[in-house]
């Protein structure tokens, strides 16, 4: 088909990161376009056709009610050049009085990669402080950490076909069902295909994913450190770990499994919970696999202990050489559409551009030289939950938020609302005119949205699609990266942000990955650093890494390869490492005061705050409104009936419990509650689920612990 024509346009799915091809027909008239259906993509390696249901209704999210139109500044409507004057004259006079890193951006998944890498060239390179997070912070930051520590390098070495060609998958922290439900689709039909695979799901509650788990541990919520060091040590005990063999391309080995040494099956029961005969089960069936897989998101990552989570999973494919190889690996699927584009152009607080790092004075050279910037940062930025302190502080004077809503998303609300209200000036682009974290905003910039946007993302198994721009932007919408562009320009930087064209953006950083690169890293995109606007607007997806024949020209010639397959691995040796990881409690602890942990996740057919998923009637009929799932036995205790409200609150809001009815659960363990994480106080005062949580990090990833708090629950 011609994906280019005006009755159909390929594009992809904004509603999570598998990120799935949607082919969209078109309407063009002379006076306007219009959408008309959406389907899958059938040749998207994604998907191969195949939606979900927020796909399938992508068009009844996409209406023009509610949008922002225009900048305003102060609730008033401004033109463009009186907004961008202002941020520009505040930046710099914030630089001015105080230094760069008074200054500060936070991001979001959403942002395509050329908005993203626009946002890091600005303030790394220009404003020269490293102060730019993104909510992706709340999202993979740990798993990132991990594969950073252990391959030395940020890479996910699965893909999506190795689901198929598995015998064991392992799905842990995920509710695949609802979360990813094509994958999830991918993964039932291999099963159907495959008697022998086997599905192992680790995960406190019971749920839809559980309808093709061979096993389930419903282990103790924070408790998978113990239960994956366990494995370790049993898969040293039976000998299925070939020492030689994994010292020729892993080190670290005698030093994991000493720290795995006091996990005995009695003591991984007790810690995690479920009885030590399952927990043989699933060891068993891990140690028997010729392939296994190892599938994690949110449940591992949204913790203190998130990336010591990921590398207890690491370690034990690793030990057991089920790594870099079909159908076999530790494989972190993301939340949001731009899963790792953000990532890769350097998308956080510690990262610096294309897969470089912040502490490395050859990397902050080569960068420098590259984007000719006149300052860069001196270290690593301010990650999300310091950076909200340091707002409340008074510390960093202006904020510019995009394309995220950190008021409901965050942990300990309350603070981040303080922060807000004291921070010398808030600006937000967003698409919507109203949220919680707008009524913070001194100037609000209406931005475009999915079907305006034009520009790419990279899904969860590295694969690089179009996000193709469709529709006009409505009002006087501007695209994130040309809202930057301008003020950079009034900032005096207007030669390096000279940009009219996404695919001029997506050149330069396809470029900076190679640059000084030498083979070191496999993120490597400058074979595409030359590509003409008409072969950027026609692009196939494209998975990295991979090699280039020698008849390449333009897209064609390049061939994706394994990542590690000859298991060299980017570390300066070349080896990947093991790192030895003990078990520690969440740091929020059940008490007589507060004695349920709540845990928190997504509703089936919603999206994040639910400003374009609430839309959608037939979204909203799976799940109409918030509720606190509760088990039959703790509901007695309670004396709450279906229906009934509860108020809840934990060490972070005593004096402002958050109020949800109750849901009876069968589903939930003893003691353990449940609450879906997309309704906000804009959809009733009471929904405030981000209150609960304090403001708890990983040491090393700063990922906050939203899946962990300790709480009260009284009748009102
Ligand atoms: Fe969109 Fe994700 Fe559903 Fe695919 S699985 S259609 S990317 S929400």
């Amino acid at each position: 088909p011609d994906i280019m024509s005006e009755q159909l346009r390929q594009t992809t799915c904004p509603y999570c990161g598998v990120g799935c091809g949607v082919d969209i027909s078109c309407n063009a008239s002379k006076r306007a376009v219009t959408l008309d259906t959406v389907k899958g993509t059938p040749e998207h390696p994604a998907n191969f056709g195949r939606l979900c249901v927020k796909g399938t209704n992508l068009l009844e999210t996409n209406g023009l009610n509610g949008r922002l139109l225009h900048p305003t500044m102060a609730g008033k409507s401004v033109d463009w050049d009186t907004a961008t004057d202002v941020i520009a004259d505040k930046i710099a006079s914030t630089i001015a009085q105080y230094g760069a890193d008074a200054v500060a951006f936070y991001v979001s998944g959403q942002l395509l990669t050329e908005d993203y890498y626009i946002a890091n060239k600005l303030m790394k390179g220009y404003i020269g402080s490293a102060n730019i997070d993104t909510n992706s912070r709340l999202c993979m930051s740990s798993a990132v950490a991990a594969y950073k520590r252990a391959f030395g390098e940020d890479v996910v070495p699965c893909d999506y076909a190795d689901l198929e060609s598995t015998d064991l998958l392992v799905i842990t922290g995920s509710n695949t069902a609802w979360a990813h439900p094509v994958l999830f689709q991918r993964i039932q039909r291999a099963k159907l295909k495959n008697p022998h695979m086997k599905v192992v799901v680790i995960d406190p509650r019971k749920t839809e994913t559980c309808t093709i788990a061979d096993l389930h541990l419903a282990i103790k919520p924070g408790s998978d450190v113990a239960l994956f060091n366990g494995l370790l040590r049993f898969a040293n005990k039976q000998e299925r770990i070939d020492k030689a063999s994994v010292g020729r391309f892993a080190d670290g080995l005698d030093e994991a499994l000493e720290s795995a040494s006091a996990s005995t099956l009695s003591e991984v029961a007790k810690i995690c919970d479920v009885d030590a005969s399952s927990v043989k089960t699933f060891y068993e069936i891990f140690c028997e696999a010729t392939r296994a897989i190892t599938f994690y998101s949110m449940g591992v990552n949204q913790s203190s202990a998130g990336v010591d989570k990921a590398q207890a999973i690491i370690n034990c494919h690793l030990a057991t050489d089920l790594i870099a190889k079909e159908g076999c690996g530790p494989f972190s699927i993301t939340g949001q559409p731009n899963a790792m584009g953000g990532r890769e152009v350097g998308g956080l607080a510690n990262m610096l551009a294309a897969h470089m790092d912040l502490e490395n004075l050859e990397h902050i050279n080569a960068v420098k030289t590259y984007w000719n910037a006149p300052v860069m940062p001196k270290g690593q930025g301010l990650k999300a939950v310091d950076l909200f302190n340091a707002i409340e502080r008074g510390e960093v004077k202006f904020v510019w938020i995009m394309g995220t809503n950190p008021v409901v998303s965050m942990p300990n609300r309350g603070q981040v609302e303080r922060a807000l209200s004291k921070c010398d000036m808030v600006v937000v682009s967003d698409i919507v005119e109203s949220n919680d974290t707008l009524k913070y905003a001194h100037i609000a910039l209406p931005a475009t949205g999915w079907s305006e946007k034009d520009g790419t993302v990279t899904n969860s198994e590295r694969r690089i699609s179009r996000q193709r721009g469709i529709l006009p932007p409505p009002g006087c919408a501007k695209h994130d990266w040309q809202i930057m562009c301008d003020v950079a320009a009034k900032m005096g930087f207007a030669e390096a942000f000279n940009f009219t064209h996404p695919s001029q953006i997506f050149c330069e950083y396809a470029g900076l990955t190679g640059y000084q690169n030498n083979g070191q890293r496999q993120l490597d995109l400058s074979p595409l650093q030359n590509i003409t606007q008409a072969q950027y607007d026609a692009m196939s997806p494209l998975q990295w890494p991979f090699t280039t024949s020698d008849e390449l020209q333009g897209m064609q010639g390049l061939n994706s390869k394994r990542p590690f397959a000859d298991k060299q691995f980017s570390t300066p040796n070349g080896k990947a490492k093991l790192i030895p990881v003990v078990f520690k409690a969440p740091q929020q602890q059940t008490s007589k005061l507060f004695p349920f942990v709540v845990n928190s996740g997504r509703a089936r057919d919603q999206w994040h705050t639910m400003t374009r998923t609430g839309k959608a009637a037939k979204l909203l009929a799976h799940t109409s409104n918030a509720s606190v799932h509760v088990s039959p036995h703790d509901a007695k205790t309670l004396g709450a009936r279906n229906k009934d409200y509860v108020a809840l609150h934990s060490a972070a809001c005593v004096d402002a419990p958050v109020i949800y009815p109750v849901k009876i659960d069968e589903d939930m363990r003893k003691g353990e509650v449940f609450i879906p994480i997309h309704w906000s106080a804009q959809y009733g005062s009471h929904c405030k689920l981000g209150s609960l949580y304090a403001s708890a990090v990983d040491p090393i990833s700063g990922q906050p612990e939203l899946k962990h708090a300790a709480v009260a629950i009284e009748p009102v």
